[in-house]
């Protein structure tokens, strides 16, 4: 019985490395993925991951109907055995619907990869949709932490290196530009607070602020 997965976490958490531990495991087997992804670090259809391994994909846009592209794909002879959808916060929540007739209609697995929760604590539409329709939803527990060690379960912006909570849901930043915007993994107790790691060190090497104890 095929199925829709949604493996998800925060970022960091080692996604796209899985992802694309998925496509090794199965190329090796002899099967062939239709990876989809969308604004990924490396650039336009490419799916990578944060330990420098890269393979290509097909680049979802807007209105881009995931279903009808994979029906076009097997009817002109090409081949394929399940599905990748990297990135998947970014997909609209009708192309995770369409995902879901992948499974069901053309009887592919569809294994759907994506960050649970934005910045401001708040569901993306695609992963919202994801754990509406999704078969099963698998928590990735790789362990990401926050600067204190305790396991990072919460997305934060920065905008120079301060912790915002309001903006556009999503901002690609230009890393060389002196306001920059910035992700940050956190615990909870940390993002409630907005204390990344640079506020933090700030706070440490404030002569105003008491030492506080690690507890
Ligand atoms: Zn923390």
């Amino acid at each position: 019985m095929s199925e829709l997965v949604f493996f998800c976490g925060t970022m960091d958490c080692g996604k796209s490395t899985l992802a694309l531990q998925i496509e090794h495991n199965r190329s090796a087997r002899g099967l062939q993925g239709m990876i989809f992804t969308r604004d990924d670090r490396a650039g336009e259809g490419k799916l990578s991951s944060r330990l420098g391994l890269v393979t290509d994909a097909v680049e979802v846009t807007d209105g881009m109907d995931l279903y009808a592209y994979l029906v076009e794909h097997l009817s002109q002879g090409g081949r394929a055995d399940y599905v990748i959808a990297d990135e998947a916060q970014f997909l609209a929540p009708e192309q995770i619907d369409q995902l879901a007739r992948v499974v069901d209609d053309l009887g592919l697995d569809v294994y759907a990869f994506g960050i649970t929760t934005d910045f401001r604590t708040k569901l993306f539409p695609g992963s919202q949709r994801l754990v509406e329709l999704a078969d099963r939803v698998e928590v990735l527990q790789v362990e990401a932490l926050c600067w204190c060690g305790a396991r990072a379960t919460h997305n934060a912006r920065t905008v120079g290196g301060q912790m915002v909570v309001e903006g556009a849901q999503v901002v690609v930043g230009d890393v060389n530009q002196a306001d920059t915007v910035g992700y940050e993994v956190l615990c909870r107790r940390h993002h409630r607070r907005r204390m990344t790691a640079a506020s933090a060190h700030a706070a440490a090497l404030s002569p105003d602020v008491l030492p506080v104890s690690p507890a």
